[in-house]
């Protein structure tokens, strides 16, 4: 029988977006993750390519189409016509044109790329970095503490909604992230002094 996963294994990858670094934000996200007890396992600064951020975001139409409902539903939300503002109504083609904005956005300049491990560590890093819409995160987040833009204001700007970070959903996502940004040499294992302390 296989042994089940440690829940202490559990990794995440967090990305700080090229906002985040330009703002000066980079420490003060680590800290949040280190002070939480979860640890930092590998993590570096690098200018992406268009391709790379295009193999990051996933390529399936039912990934692009929510994107696409998403916005969409912002569009109605603020008595916005969808149609006069970007052209079409029609979500397909909207998550098409926001995925293209989000690759405009995470090249405009570096990112830093972290592998995070710890007990529910893909659950809590989305946690520590809040809702996607900065204007609904909640005080205490990453985004809910630094950041205010909205998908009104963003696709008005035809422009992807500046929120700091990228965390993964799931720990399936997870794994494929880690391993597309990492080698395997580039993760590290160490114990931190709490770890008797705390669990
Ligand atoms: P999250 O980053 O919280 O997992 P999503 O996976 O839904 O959010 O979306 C990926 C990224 O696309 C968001 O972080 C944000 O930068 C951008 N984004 C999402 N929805 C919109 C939208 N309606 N308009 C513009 N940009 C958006
Ligand atoms: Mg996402």
């Amino acid at each position: 029988m296989q042994k089940p996963t440690d829940p202490k294994e559990e990794k995440t990858l967090l990305i700080i977006k090229p906002d985040g670094v330009k703002r000066g934000l980079i420490g003060d996200i680590v800290g949040r993750i280190e002070k939480r007890g979860l640890k930092i396992i590998a993590l570096e600064m690098t200018q992406a390519t268009r391709a790379q951020v295009d193999d990051h975001y996933p390529k399936d139409s039912a990934w692009i189409k929510r994107l696409g409902e998403k916005s969409l539903k912002t569009y109605q939300e603020h008595g916005m016509n969808a149609k006069a503002e970007i052209g079409t109504d029609d979500p397909d083609e909207i998550g098409k044109m926001v995925r293209s904005w989000l690759l405009d956005f995470l090249t405009s300049g570096p990112i830093v790329k972290i592998v995070i491990k710890g007990i529910r560590a893909v659950d809590m890093v989305r946690k520590i970095a809040g809702q996607t819409m900065p204007t609904l995160a909640e005080m205490g987040t990453i985004r809910g503490d630094f950041s205010v833009d909205d998908a009104a204001a963003a696709n008005r700007g035809q422009r992807a909604v500046h929120n700091i970070v990228h965390a993964s959903e799931t720990p399936e996502e997870a794994v494929h992230e880690i391993q597309f940004w990492f080698a395997p040499e580039e993760i590290h294992d160490y114990k931190r002094a709490e770890e008797d302390i705390m669990f």
